[in-house]
């Protein structure tokens, strides 16, 4: 059986220039390094299921010009179905970053045709969203796309992961039909007001999104890894060892990861153990799309190899499906 798993979300390209220093308002500074990479959290975290063994579709809109050609023509190089990617008259999403030499940034980015994303959009992907194991968005798309995204994945029974970020606060309406909740630290702060810097605030955060009707809470910790929270596990699920190059994407990486495992019914603990190996190997290497590491190497790391858990099994507990909370055919093996 494969993972279906549909993403609806932004396609950006990133335009990086390396400088000494970031300019200040009013400044030219010369001597920079220039390059572009494939970005968006949508379309990097196709790309990262994709590469973690998913059938992908991705649900976005390009502009009519080279950026948005040459970011489908990466979809497609990964294997990631763009039967839904539609061309707008609005240019291609862009983000312009300068990085210095400390590391520091500076981003602006230009939504362009990812403003123009509609639940239309969604809706005319509604044969892939109700056949989706996965159903996965991200906040870089008009807030009304995103939960009629939500509702309709909700209502056709997938597992609905929502990556918050950027983030902005979040209407109850949509939260009661988000299966997983993926927050980073910053994130789930904003979320909850709760400052994440402890087993015991992830707790307390994960508490309060869990009150509004989230099922599960993954709140991503960096190099620490991942805290699970769910009606009956809560539990730090610990990160792998690496020596980071660029952290760009780790968590589109991670959330790309953990799509695919859930879509495969890889029990909680297993697939946040697969996301964390994900994000750990793609911060040993630079860029957003480029970053992402494929199934075996993701194995290898994590010392795990999914088997999908289709059967009924003693070790898999539907918890939420058999104690009558949840809404969604799918249910999460704990
Ligand atoms: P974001 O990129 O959204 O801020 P995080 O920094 O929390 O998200 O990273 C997402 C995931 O990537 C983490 O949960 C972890 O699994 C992995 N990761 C990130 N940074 C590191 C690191 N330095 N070492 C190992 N794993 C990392």
């Amino acid at each position: 059986m494969t993972a279906n798993i549909v993403v609806v979300g932004s396609s950006n390209t990133d335009m990086i220039i390396k400088l000494d220093r970031i300019p200040k308002p009013g400044e030219t500074r010369l001597g920079g390094e220039f390059l572009t990479a494939a970005g968006g959290k949508g379309a990097n975290q196709a790309v990262a299921a994709a590469r973690a063994g998913g059938v992908v579709t991705l649900v976005a809109r390009v502009g009519q010009d080279m950026f948005g050609e040459r970011a489908v023509a990466g979809l497609v190089e990964n294997g990631v179905n763009v039967q839904y990617v539609q061309y707008d008259k609005a240019p291609s999403g862009v983000a312009l970053i300068f990085v210095g030499e400390d590391g520091e940034n500076s981003i602006g980015v230009g939504s362009g045709a990812n403003a123009k994303l509609s639940p239309a959009d969604v809706r005319k992907a509604k044969a892939a969203i109700a056949n989706a194991d996965v159903v996965m968005m991200q906040l870089e798309s008009p807030l009304e796309t995103v939960t009629t995204a939500a509702e309709l994945a909700a209502a056709g029974g997938a597992i609905v992961i929502l990556n918050p970020a950027p983030a902005q606060p979040l209407p109850d309406s949509l939260l009661k039909n988000v299966s997983i909740l993926t927050p980073n630290e910053s994130e789930a702060e904003l979320l909850t007001g709760v400052c994440v810097n402890s087993e015991a605030s992830c707790l307390q955060a994960a508490d309060i999104l869990l009150a509004k009707g989230v099922e599960t809470v993954i709140i991503t910790l960096g190099a620490q890894g991942a805290f699970v929270a769910s009606g009956t596990v809560k539990q730090l699920v610990p990160g792998f060892t690496a020596k980071p190059v660029d952290t760009t994407a780790a968590g589109d990486t991670f959330n790309g990861a953990l799509a695919v495992a859930l879509a495969e019914r890889i029990p909680i603990i297993d697939a946040v153990r697969f996301a964390n190996a994900a994000g750990a190997i793609s911060v040993t290497r630079d860029g957003a799309q480029p970053s992402a590491p494929t199934r075996q190497e993701i194995e290898k790391l994590a010392k795990l190899k999914l088997v999908r858990t289709d059967a009924p099994s003693e070790l898999r507990v539907s918890g939420a499906g058999e104690n009558g909370q949840s809404r969604h055919r799918a249910t999460i093996s704990q």
